[in-house]
């Protein structure tokens, strides 16, 4: 059974307005810049939302955490401009800190209240072997805001009205059932991630970049065998498929 086909959601490259939630500065170029730059082009709105300061990403001498997060806040600007992202929200959490799921939950209720967008984008919290917090709870956090923008019992209506999120699309998915080919913006993507200097440029770069680009180059498979394109991959689920539904992870 598809749920999404029984509901008529649309697919990725037809939503109109996306919301990409990262528990970190740079998350999002590493896992969906191309997917973003081929909505970017299609025309669709593209708010970012930014749970943590990032002030946990020292880099070389730089242990400052006010300087790491001043630094790291014009990084991630320049990499969403390269992506054409429209609006950035900063929920400023410490990286690696002391939060609840609950409490980045209900901020992001209000947020996809206030936005209203017909997709969500954000981490697989269920990746096994996800060992960093900030991924685990941000990741959980979309998933409840994901099912419950729309409940004002669990989460009372305050600034906005309540509004169903149709669906959700993880990145660092061990579970992909939707593959984008971002084989025209592939270098641009390598652009945006570099775009996080202070995280990227340094001597493991080369492998780093290495690693992205083979990643990319296994994921295309799932779309073509010619081994000339790349790709991201995504678990794609109906907000239907977040509560009680044990075929999901097969979905
Ligand atoms: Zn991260």
């Amino acid at each position: 059974m598809n749920i999404k086909a029984l509901l008529g959601l649309p697919d990725v490259l037809n939503v109109k307005k996306v919301i990409a939630v990262q528990p970190h500065p740079d998350d999002n170029e590493v896992n969906i810049a191309g997917t973003l730059l081929e909505l970017s082009q299609r025309g669709a709105e593209i708010v970012y939302v930014t749970v943590t300061d990032g002030r946990a990403g020292a880099w070389g001498d730089v242990q400052n955490p006010d300087e790491i997060v001043a630094v790291r806040k014009e990084e991630k600007e320049r990499a969403g401009d390269i992506i054409g992202v429209n609006k950035h929200i900063d929920l400023g959490f410490p990286d690696g800190g002391v939060y609840s799921v609950d409490e980045v939950t209900s901020q992001l209720v209000n947020v996809f209240r206030m936005e209203r967008p017909d997709m969500v984008f954000s981490v697989d919290p269920w990746m096994p072997y996800e060992a960093h917090p900030d991924h685990v709870k941000v990741g959980q956090a979309v998933s409840r805001a994901v099912l419950f923008s729309n409940n004002t019992i669990i989460y009372p209506n305050v600034n906005h009205e309540p509004w169903q999120v149709p669906q959700i699309a993880y990145y660092a998915t061990s579970y992909p059932n939707t593959w984008m080919d971002i084989t025209p913006h592939f270098e641009r993507k390598i652009e945006s991630i570099i775009a996080h200097k202070s995280q990227f440029d340094n001597e493991t770069w080369s492998f780093v970049k290495l690693y992205f680009t083979q990643a990319a180059s296994e994921a295309y498979k799932h779309i073509s065998q010619d081994g000339t394109g790349f790709a991201e991959a995504l678990k794609v689920l109906a907000h239907l498929e977040l509560h009680s539904i044990p075929t999901t992870v097969f979905s």
